[in-house]
């Protein structure tokens, strides 16, 4: 199966590249939807204002949004302000009021895409419907379930779908909230290459200080828009607050972003180069963080050798690993010069920690 997709140029809410949705994480009052969207509209960067009213909490007894009360202040946005609305749908009953307050562009969330049962319900309330629909990715990195959120949405008749990346959720701690695992959406893009997509650097990254890298990176890899949490008062949002900007924050950073030169007829194609450069990339953070999670050991040796009053060095310890990898190493290709000097520095820094530990 191969889709045609809408470009995103041609969605009726596009003005340009890349296409920017921002607002707050969630509805919380009135007041500050409306004060938020005065903010980015003044800003002139902002394309469409997002605010979720229904909110998918991991757990429960946390903020789950305003509920439908909040789409009148989306109304209000979209007439007072004129900027288009966007907001989250998570079942049929979501969607059917969603549209009746006139949201402008709906978009399914990571724990809702996982959900082929929820997907499909919302499918057939869109059937007949004319709105642009975005998918997040499921929050587990499973390309095909991703896919066929996608393509439950096609079946709808729906012709303004495109995909967001927000990152998945792992068992390691990475250094951000959501591993991005870049491979992924390229991959999407390589099955469903005319799928508009965004970015979503908020929910990957889950801090302000990550905004920016993720944003770049995105644009690098020629994605067509952003979606940028932005709040009032981050610090004090309800939801979301520590990876929330202001609309300052948020024009500083659209700033500092650089858009590379576009080639015509590409968009949201992945070049060879820059897919070649997000594997190695990719392949870069996983080997850092497996040697974190290398030294975590090494510590806990440290910590054991301790109590049992046992020498750091074991040079027969050592001569066996160094004999198991050079033979490893042998067989991927690696030379015996690179693996010897590799490991080499692994293992002193290894017997640094564990002196570190020893001196305590
Ligand atoms: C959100 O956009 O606020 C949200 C809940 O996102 P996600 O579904 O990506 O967690
Ligand atoms: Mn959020």
């Amino acid at each position: 199966m191969k889709e045609q997709f809408k470009k995103i140029e041609e969605w009726s809410l596009y003005k340009e590249r890349p296409l920017i949705i921002s607002g707050p994480c969630s509805a919380e009052s009135r007041e500050q939807v409306l004060q938020g969207a005065r903010e980015l509209a003044a800003t002139g960067r902002v394309d469409i204002f997002r605010a979720g009213v229904w909110k998918p909490r991991t757990r429960p007894n946390s903020f789950e949004g305003v509920g439908k009360e909040g789409l009148k202040w989306l109304r209000e946005v979209k007439e007072s302000v004129g900027l288009p609305v966007a907001t989250e749908v998570a079942n049929a009953s979501h969607t059917n009021d969603a549209l009746k307050f006139g949201v402008d562009l709906l978009w399914i969330g990571a724990r809702t895409s996982a959900n082929p049962f929820a997907m499909q319900e919302i499918a057939d309330a869109l059937n007949g419907v004319d709105v642009p629909v975005l998918v997040k990715n499921p929050i587990n990195p499973d390309l095909n379930l991703w896919v066929g959120a996608i393509e439950r949405i096609v079946a709808s008749g729906i012709t303004q779908i495109g995909a967001i990346h927000r990152g998945f959720s792992t068992i390691e701690q990475g250094q951000f909230r959501n591993q991005p695992l870049w491979l992924l959406p390229i991959e999407l893009k390589r099955m469903m290459p005319t799928l508009p997509l965004l970015c979503d650097p908020s929910h990957i990254g889950g801090a302000r200080e990550h905004l920016h890298h993720l944003s770049q990176k995105a644009l690098d890899l020629n994605y067509d828009g952003l979606m940028i949490e932005s709040h009032i008062d981050p610090d004090s949002a309800l939801s979301d607050n520590s990876q929330q900007v202001n609309s300052e924050g948020l024009v500083k950073l659209l700033s500092s972003l650089i858009l590379r030169d576009q080639i015509p007829g590409t968009s949201t194609n992945f070049d060879t180069l820059s897919e070649l450069r997000a594997k190695i990339d990719l392949y870069d953070e996983q080997l850092l963080e497996l040697l974190g999670q290398r030294m975590q050991i090494a510590q806990e040796i440290g910590e054991y050798k301790k109590g049992n009053n046992i020498a750091i060095f074991q040079s027969s310890r050592w001569e066996v690993i160094m004999e198991q990898v050079l033979q490893q190493g042998a067989q991927k290709g690696l030379s015996a010069e690179f693996i010897g000097s590799l490991f080499r520095a692994i293992h002193q820094e290894s017997i640094n920690h564990q002196n570190k530990v020893m001196n305590l």
